[in-house]
């Protein structure tokens, strides 16, 4: 069985493999770090975890390149309105990236790259541009590609740019000086007065947006790799100038296939600051949401199709979380009878096919949900009527982690990961922005498992003793520090809020 996925450039389903051997090598856009990201991005970036995890799941190794966009326009503004240099300004949100990524469960790339440690790189890359007669450089020092050198132009998004004139739809930088043509495109923009740039040799300047991204996709992967992914907006103009820089350099298909997720809308409109409905992950956290319901909801619909981001959805997602660990609690926990019963067996043979089988279909992440809450159900209902066993319980596990190797919100870290938030939130005085939801969730972050073992046992022995006021002390303590116990006919469970 085989991953089919859709691939933008030949416009079908195709079956995704690797070119050569058992690694896959592919680059993921990643972050312009001028800001905290905000769901929208993490729509994206989980979307590719989901395929990476997906990928390694099905024994392929991976070669990931991400870049750090750190310098563009906005960068250099906000900095320069701040009065510090562009590094000062971005690393604080390159850092706070990395965070939200960890916040979110997703994983690190093989390869991060900064987009100014590669300048050189990028100038060298213009220069052979140009000594091939499709890059040339205006007046004021600027450089551009040409683009009715690559008849191709347009293959990806598939636009008709015969006779266009105007840019179609892609960013006019108001900077830009005197083209050839008016569709041509920056490669390099000339040094202006107080903003950062750089001597290279083809002169001084710093770098357009789209050179960074096939410089150092080149670098790390070659002059041809398997998939290239990012958000559907970055289709046109970046991609499609990626693969017209790419290819007229090196004569070879640049990526072979094109991953695009879909944009993310919050409560059917498109998310923006003015209207209201722009989060960023930390604003959630704030507003006393787990991480874990964050990263199930981006997970819920498939990457092709448009997310509805949505505070009811959210809600829903959490409760989601909630069963599939009380689930896992209860198969971890309960006391079973001996023997096996193989109709609880298939349930989890028969809930793991299906969850690859939709992932095979194009990452089809809302059916793979599907299966794994029938196994839920299926195997709570049978344990109700005692007919699971104890020899049941491993593959229903194995299952439970298969599933978890994708979706990863089983193991419980969000008290961890939200005291760090308002950690943040306090240090950057933002006191008034964290809500009693959140410091209620973040309370149990102050102990380890291991200090809660300790004092659920310490509550069992009591309990044993009949030492009820003091087995009672200890569970509202617990309690008290965002942790509850519970007492069931099979022993005692326990759980962070
Ligand atoms: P940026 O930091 O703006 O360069 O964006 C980082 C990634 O987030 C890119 O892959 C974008 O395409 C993606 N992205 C931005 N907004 C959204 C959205 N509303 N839904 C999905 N992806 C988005
Ligand atoms: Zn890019």
């Amino acid at each position: 069985m085989a991953l089919d996925l859709f691939n933008s450039l030949s416009g079908r389903i195709e079956e995704f493999a690797p070119a050569e051997g058992n690694k896959v090598r592919f680059y993921a856009c990643g972050p312009t770090v001028y800001d905290y990201g905000h769901i929208g991005n993490f729509r994206t970036f989980v979307a590719v975890d989901v395929l990476r995890r997906y990928l390694r799941q099905s024994g392929f190794e991976l070669m990931h390149v991400m870049n750090i966009t750190d310098v563009d326009d906005k960068i250099i503004r906000n900095a320069n309105q701040r009065g510090v240099p562009i590094g000062d300004y971005t690393r604080k949100f390159e850092q706070a990236f990395m965070e939200d990524m960890g916040t979110l469960g997703i994983e690190q790339p093989e390869q991060i790259s900064r987009a100014t440690e590669h300048i050189a790189g990028m100038a060298r890359f213009i220069r052979k541009l140009a000594d091939k007669g499709v890059a040339y450089q205006t007046e004021d020092g600027s450089w551009y590609f040409r683009i009715d050198k690559f008849p191709e132009y347009g293959k990806l998004s598939k636009k008709d740019f015969a006779g266009m004139i105007v840019d179609g739809g892609g960013r006019m930088d108001a900077d830009e000086y005197e083209k050839d043509d008016a569709r041509d495109f920056a490669l390099w923009k000339a040094p202006k007065e107080g903003e950062a740039s750089w001597e290279t040799e083809i002169g001084p300047g710093r770098p357009g947006w789209h050179i960074e991204c096939s410089t150092m996709a080149m670098e790390y992967l070659g002059e041809s790799f398997d998939l290239h992914a990012g958000g559907e907006d970055l289709m046109f103009p970046h991609h499609e100038n990626e693969i017209a820089q790419s290819e007229s350099l090196t004569g070879k298909t640049f990526a072979r296939h094109w991953m695009h997720v879909r944009f993310l809308l919050v409560e059917g409109q498109k998310m923006s600051k003015s209207l209201g409905n722009f989060y960023t992950l930390r604003d959630l956290v704030l507003m006393g949401h787990k991480p874990s319901s964050i990263r199930l909801l981006l997970t819920s619909v498939p990457y092709r199709k448009q997310l509805n981001f949505t505070f009811d959805g959210l809600t829903q997602s959490a409760n989601s979380v909630e069963r599939l660990r009380n689930f896992k609690l209860r198969m971890e926990t309960s006391t079973w009878e001996p023997g096996a019963n193989a109709e609880v067996a298939a349930m989890a043979q028969t809930a793991i096919g299906e969850m690859r089988a939709s992932l095979n279909d194009d990452l089809n992440t809302a059916q793979a949900l599907a299966a794994i809450f029938d196994l839920v159900r299926d195997v709570n209902a049978a344990a109700d009527h005692g007919k699971v066993k104890k020899d049941d319980v491993p593959a229903i596990l194995t299952a439970l982690g298969k599933f978890d190797e994708i979706f990863a919100v089983l193991k419980d870290e969000d008290a961890a990961h939200v005291k760090a938030i308002v950690d943040w939130a306090r240090a950057e005085g933002l006191e008034e922005k964290i809500s009693p939801e959140t410091l209620e969730m973040a309370k149990s972050a102050a102990l380890s498992d291991a200090q809660v073992e300790e004092l659920v046992a310490k509550h069992s022995e009591a309990r044993k003793a009949k030492d009820f006021k003091k087995s009672d002390a200890v569970r509202d303590e617990l309690l008290a520090q965002g942790v509850v116990l519970e007492n069931t006919k099979d022993g005692v469970r326990w759980k962070r809020k």
